[in-house]
């Protein structure tokens, strides 16, 4: 059983309790064999907390040395936010750093932030999805050396009404060239198990995309909690797996000292 998307104290919005000793215990209590920490690295981000970049240095250490505590294989990641300007500082952290896994995320376009409600003002719907989904393409398309896109739904957690007045099948033709380019990249596309404990919009994650990766051939997928508290290391693969099996992923990706490891799907269901 493995993590691939959790945030420590490293990472501005996480709990005070989130230590990466507070983790270990936590993995070890759940019998995890791997836990990978991917703090938030947000260049120019709209919210001005993200402006403390985490000391990968530091964080490499402790990992290192709490690696002689426990049998939880433990990882360094990160969650590594795209925007255009950005992209020479994105490719030097991850040339500085000897990260075992990077996840590239998009939380900004053009400056606008989804969370707190500057990408949906004075614009449709669909035109900010629009300028969404773009921005993801371009970040899949400019970046190479990450291992996994984050929550292709994310824009999704802060519309105000919901998605049910959506024809989601009118986004088709922005998700298709960056479902293609993860897989002529061989890139693992996550489902993020966030929605299902969260406030947000939609109440859990949105399959509808999920059930069309696969059907456009990808069949590389893993599961990231979001965890920003121990707690919820995790949390509710359970029912991501089962959501995954019905649309015929047979197993979970994770990444392992860069590179994939397939573990099958059934492990996440019979395990919790
Ligand atoms: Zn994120
Ligand atoms: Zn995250």
């Amino acid at each position: 059983m493995r993590e691939s998307h959790c945030h420590t104290i490293h990472s501005p919005d996480a709990s005070k309790d989130a230590t990466l000793d507070a983790y270990i215990k936590t993995a070890e209590k759940r019998g995890m064999t791997h836990l990978t920490f991917t703090d938030h690295v947000d260049y120019e981000a709209k919210a001005k907390i993200f402006d403390q970049i985490p000391d990968f240095s530091v964080i490499k250490a402790s990992i290192d040395s709490l690696q002689k505590t426990t049998s939880v294989n433990l990882q360094m990641g990160v969650e590594l936010g795209y925007q255009p300007q950005v992209l020479n500082r994105m490719n030097a952290l991850v040339n500085t750093h000897p990260f075992d896994q990077v996840i590239l995320s998009v939380h900004y376009v053009k400056g606008l932030d989804p969370y707190d409600g500057s990408l949906f003002e004075g614009r449709s719907k669909e035109a900010a999805l629009t300028l969404y989904f773009k921005a993801v393409l371009e970040a899949v398309e400019s970046f190479d050396d990450f291992h996994i896109l984050a929550h292709i739904d994310y824009v999704f957690r802060y519309l105000d009404d919901g998605i049910d007045d959506l024809d989601l099948t009118a986004l088709t033709p922005l998700l298709d060239p960056i479902f293609q380019t993860l897989i002529e990249k061989n890139k693992v596309l996550e489902v993020n198990t966030a929605p299902y404990r969260k406030p947000y919009a939609v109440k859990e994650p949105v399959y509808a995309f999920i059930e069309h990766y696969y059907a456009s051939g990808g069949r590389l997928i893993s599961l990231g909690s979001d965890a920003h508290h121990p707690h919820d290391l995790m949390a509710d693969f359970k029912a991501a797996a089962l959501k995954l099996k019905a649309i015929g992923f047979e197993t979970v990706t994770s990444i392992e000292n860069k590179r994939h490891i397939a573990m099958p799907l059934s492990r996440f269901i019979d395990d919790r």
